[in-house]
C-alpha cells in the first residue's frame, strides 16, 4: 500500500508511505527525498562539490 505524502521540497519527487515507512524525511518541516538528504549531508560535510 502507497500513499502519497507530498513533493520533496528540493526536487520535486513525489514522496510515498509505503507500509508505514516513509519514502523520505522531515529536515527542520520540509519534506526531503533520500536522494536530497544524502545530498545535503555531503554538502554539510564538503563545503564545496567538486564535479
Ligand atoms: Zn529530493
Amino acid at each position: 500500500m502507497r500513499e502519497l505524502i507530498g513533493p520533496c521540497s528540493n526536487c520535486g519527487k513525489d514522496i510515498y508511505c509505503r507500509d508505514g515507512f516513509l519514502d523520505g524525511v522531515y529536515v527542520d518541516g520540509k519534506l526531503l527525498c533520500f536522494e536530497c538528504t544524502a545530498e545535503q549531508k555531503e554538502e554539510s560535510k564538503n563545503e564545496k562539490k567538486l564535479p
